[in-house]
């Protein structure tokens, strides 16, 4: 069996073997995007280069790129525990040409990779094309001899021609192009229909790589205009795939979340290893660990407000399975994160000790209120015959620092309960209302942390002011 390491340097020497040039992953805040949330996908470090603001001294390259989709346009924190294949932090393999090879040989090294390296038998695969793409479409069926029935043509039938899902674009202007994406089959005994039927968000077919073929300039009016060198960016999910190599349906079920998913079962005294709470833990304790050796800090606003989301969300289902412990027990899985990922990315380990210091303070801050407002909720629940409005949504975030994701989370767990329909319209009014008021009295929202570069900057070991700074989180809660 291979492991989702050796999956990952496959991967990466492959595409070094065609010429390629590894490049290291972007940290999971952009560097060069003030307006983008997260790195949520490979292509986000060489915006520029698409742009052709930058030039990078190699036409084509290959990377492993930590991604985050938990905010912004791309938000898969929902997705997480429902589905076999969604995380909020997951590892994207990505091969790159920059004005050099086109669909031509992006298809066939895919199809080289799939088959022969890895020995994929190729009527488990799938393709879709945009509809219009027939140059795709014949190097599917003629070059790699794909059958028609295994092509299929991804158009406008979601809606408007550019709203669907086979034709990605970076904005409303600038480069774009269709895309061919390769999906696995796993088995007529799972649920769900191939891309483009009704049933297509089961979890039988599930996508494993994106080939985006960027070949156009969108212009203001929305014409397309051909672009001098058309170029290719490619996705593969690492932990799709690694289910796919280890014979396992799902995400959950690799090495790598089989280990943590094992250490949150012993943390919690759990033994069922399926339990849909163990594997958002699993999940979380890696965006939220990332996140932190990335630079980002529990904070109130921004992307530190997604992190402290993450970590309350992770806390609720501990608390949910085994109650809560003085000492914590989110941070105590950063050791086995660390044991499974610190190979691969050595700055997990540097950093281990700054990342457990801000899990546990955001821990202890948390675990003082949140008893209190889920007997809050369940009053709530009662009195309202199951539905919770925004008000109530404001209170529980306002008073005991639940945020109202958690609260729909818990809600969406339940058959008996759910949200009023403007439940969050009237939450973010009353939010509004409650800075709007602080304003004008002259306080103004105090920055909960250090500014996320000072802590990137922080040495591993040295945490003087580290303290204070948590001081001041804890303060904010009260
Ligand atoms: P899906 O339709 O399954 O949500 P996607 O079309 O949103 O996937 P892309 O934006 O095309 O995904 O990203 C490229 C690749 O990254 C996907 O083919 C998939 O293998 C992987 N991927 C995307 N989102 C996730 C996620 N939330 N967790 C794990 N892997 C993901
Ligand atoms: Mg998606
Ligand atoms: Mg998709
Ligand atoms: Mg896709």
């Amino acid at each position: 069996m291979k492991t989702t390491s050796e999956i990952r340097s496959d991967f990466i020497e492959f595409f070094r073997s065609k010429g390629h040039t590894i490049v290291p992953s972007a940290p999971l805040v952009p560097a060069n995007d003030p307006t983008l949330l997260f790195t949520n996908s490979g292509m986000v470090q060489f915006k520029n280069v698409f742009l052709g603001s930058e030039k990078p001294g190699y036409v084509r390259a290959a990377d492993v790129q930590r991604c985050l989709r938990a905010g912004g346009k791309h938000n898969d924190l929902d997705q997480v525990g429902y589905t076999a294949r969604h995380h909020t932090f997951f590892e994207m393999l990505g091969n790159w040409s920059f004005g050099d090879y086109f669909k031509k040989e992006a298809i066939a090294w895919a199809w080289e990779l799939l088959t022969q390296v890895w020995k994929l038998p190729a009527e488990r695969l799938l393709v879709t094309v945009y509809h219009t793409d027939d140059e795709a479409f014949d190097i599917w069926h003629r070059d790699i001899g794909l059958p028609v029935d295994r092509i299929i043509r991804i158009g406008d039938n979601k809606g408007a021609p550019f709203a669907s899902d086979n034709f990605w674009q970076m904005a409303d202007t600038g480069p774009c192009g269709p895309c061919t994406e390769i999906f696995y089959d796993h088995g007529a005994h799972i649920a769900g229909g191939p891309p483009g039927s009704p049933d297509e968000d089961g979890d039988r077919f599930i996508e494993i790589w994106n080939n985006v073929f960027m070949q156009f300039d969108r212009q203001p009016d929305g014409t397309l205009l051909p672009l001098p060198a058309p170029c290719v960016d490619t996705g593969m999910g690492l932990e799709r795939m690694a289910a796919v190599l280890q014979g396992v349906h799902g995400n959950y079920e690799i090495d790598i979340f089989q280990r943590l998913i094992a250490e949150a079962a012993r943390l919690t005294s759990r033994s069922d290893l399926d339990n849909k709470s163990l594997r958002v833990i699993a999940d979380h304790i890696r965006a939220c660990s990332f996140l932190i050796v990335d630079g980002v800090l529990p904070s109130n606003e921004g992307r530190g407000y997604v992190l402290r989301r993450i970590i309350r969300r992770a806390i609720r289902h501990i608390w949910k399975l085994d109650g809560l412990k003085p000492d914590g027990t989110f941070w105590k899985m950063v050791g086995t994160l660390v044991e499974v990922m610190g190979d691969a990315y050595p700055e997990l380990a540097d950093k281990r000790e700054l990342v457990e210091r801000a899990l546990r303070a955001e821990e202890a801050a948390f675990a003082q209120t949140l008893d209190a407002g889920m007997q809050r909720l369940e009053g709530y629940l009662q009195r309202n015959g199951g539905r919770i409005d925004g008000e109530q949504l404001f209170q529980l975030h306002d008073t005991y620092g639940c945020p109202p994701d958690l609260i729909a989370d818990i809600v969406r767990e339940r058959d008996s309960a759910e949200l009023e329909p403007s439940a969050m319209e009237d939450y973010e009014r009353l939010m509004t209302e409650q800075k709007d008021r602080a304003r004008a009295a002259g306080k103004f929202g105090n920055a909960t942390t250090l500014p996320a570069e000072l802590a990137a900057q922080l040495p591993a070991t040295d945490f003087l002011g580290y303290d204070k700074l948590v001081e001041g989180g804890l303060e904010v809660l009260a």
